[in-house]
């Protein structure tokens, strides 16, 4: 949003300070010229060039592959015109990639390839062995589950209560040569699985769904365990795009991750958070003007969120202590159009959820809230002290009867049915949602933009 590049267009958009005491009514009058400059044509479009990258290079815009390089050149090059001070920053990651689909096979006991996902982190290797559970919790979150274990065999574990690593940790240490984990069997844990183990396995570890847990757990076969995979490292990177230093010195963050899951194009996880971010970022450069905001706008294209949060983590890491404590607030856009949608305002401080708040109240629509966790890119900066928010639609989980009667969409199916899956493409998107949830956040961005005390938490007028 640089002056000189938008002088001729001033006075759309007033960004000068505004004064400390919280009023609605005025923000949302201060937002109306950005959020009608925000449409959902735009916010498609976005979502067509991501949609088009992806078909053109894999299927995907993984972190560390041409679909996420080519996305972060593209949404560059666009703030670069549009006015911004655009920066990359380079980081590494570490990957884990099969070269071929894991097998889970016993003479005479058919089991479906697609039921058997591979652990992210699963050392490579090819064992037969006979499949035991063991003898104390099948949960296999202590030690002392693995007593009288037959050494070389594979451990049959469920999944649960504690986490992967500790279960291979606790079967690995009791001499299994390779870990099948079960799904839970709870509501929604029935069928495959993906998971990621924190650490690199020493053993072959796959996943599969409760009912085959159950059928190993009974019949206990012999069976061929092999997991093909590479490991090392790559790097990715993040795109920033800085607006005009604000009269506070303070930044508002504003940042969705751009890279997908290497399944799928990743439309909804996470182009439309992208799409949100990039139109507020495109309509504010043009509806800019002259003034000094009060506080500085960075907007954020994160790398490598799906392997670990990592290209934010590595942000946060690499600011300078003094800019660390000029962050007033962090904002995340992680799946904001979800087909079977829920509007959604991130739990955290009363001063960044009501400004989203007040916003749904003054458009007349129902938001309710979610703890987010540790989820998205947000949790680095909050786990840090900054205060952070954000909007979410939902991902894999299932809708409630509750959640349908406020929000409409379908009870018992998931929010998002494709969610990290290869479906996740320019049909698996609630266009008006999408287009519900960009107002909101631009109109986020512009009043966290304007408040010189934005961040401190104040009482909610
Ligand atoms: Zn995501």
């Amino acid at each position: 949003m640089s002056a000189a590049r938008h002088a001729v267009l001033a006075g759309a958009l007033c960004l000068a300070a505004v004064p400390a005491a919280a009023d609605p009514a005025a923000e949302f009058e201060a937002s109306a010229a950005l959020r009608e400059a925000v449409t959902e044509e735009g916010l498609l479009g976005h979502l067509r060039s991501f949609q088009r990258i992806a078909e053109e290079n894999g299927g995907n815009r993984a972190a560390g592959r041409p679909g996420h390089e080519l996305s972060a050149d593209h949404v560059a090059a666009l703030l670069e015109q549009a006015g911004y001070t655009v920066r990359f920053e380079r980081f590494e990651f570490p990957f884990f990639e099969e070269t071929v689909p894991p097998v889970l096979a016993a003479p005479g006991f058919a089991v479906e390839r697609d039921q058997i996902r591979t652990l992210a982190n699963s050392a490579s290797g090819d064992v037969t062995a006979p499949v035991v559970p063991p003898s104390g919790s099948p949960l296999a979150c202590e030690a002392s589950d693995f007593q009288g274990f037959t050494r070389g065999a594979v451990a049959l574990v469920q999944r649960g209560t504690c986490t992967f690593q500790t279960k291979v940790g606790h079967a690995a240490a009791a001499g299994a040569k390779g870990v099948v984990i079960y799904n839970e069997g709870t509501e929604g844990r029935t069928g495959p699985f993906r998971g990621q183990l924190g650490d690199p396995a020493p053993v072959p570890v796959v996943g599969v769904p409760a009912d085959l847990g159950a059928r190993l757990r009974e019949v206990r076969p012999e069976v061929r365990l092999a997991v093909e995979a590479r490991t090392g490292t790559r790097s990715s990177r993040n795109v920033l795009a800085d607006g005009p230093e604000g009269t506070t010195g303070n930044t508002v963050l504003v940042g969705a991750h751009l890279d997908s899951v290497p399944e799928g194009p990743g439309i909804n996880d996470n182009g439309s958070g992208s799409a949100v971010v990039l139109e507020t970022a495109l309509r504010m450069a043009e509806l800019g003007g002259g003034e000094r905001p009060a506080n500085r706008v960075r907007f954020a294209f994160w790398g490598a969120e799906e392997v670990g949060l990592v290209g934010s983590r590595h942000h946060l890491q690499s600011l300078p202590e003094e800019e660390r404590g000029r962050l007033a607030a962090v904002l995340n856009f992680d799946m904001v159009g979800s087909p079977n949608s829920a509007r959604l305002v991130y739990d955290g401080p009363a001063a960044i959820g009501r400004v989203f708040r007040d916003y749904f109240d003054s458009a007349g629509l129902e938001a309710g809230s979610t703890p987010m966790r540790g989820g998205s890119d947000h949790a680095p900066f909050a786990r840090a002290g900054i205060p952070t928010g954000g909007l979410y639609t939902g991902a894999g989980e299932i809708k409630s009867e509750e959640s349908a009667a406020r929000f409409g969409g379908t009870a018992g199916q998931p929010y998002d049915p494709c969610y990290h899956q290869a479906c996740d493409d320019l049909t698996n998107i609630d266009a008006a949602m999408l287009h519900q949830m960009a107002d909101a956040a631009a109109h986020a961005v512009l009043t966290l933009a304007r408040d010189p005390e934005a961040g401190k938490d104040r009482e909610p007028s």
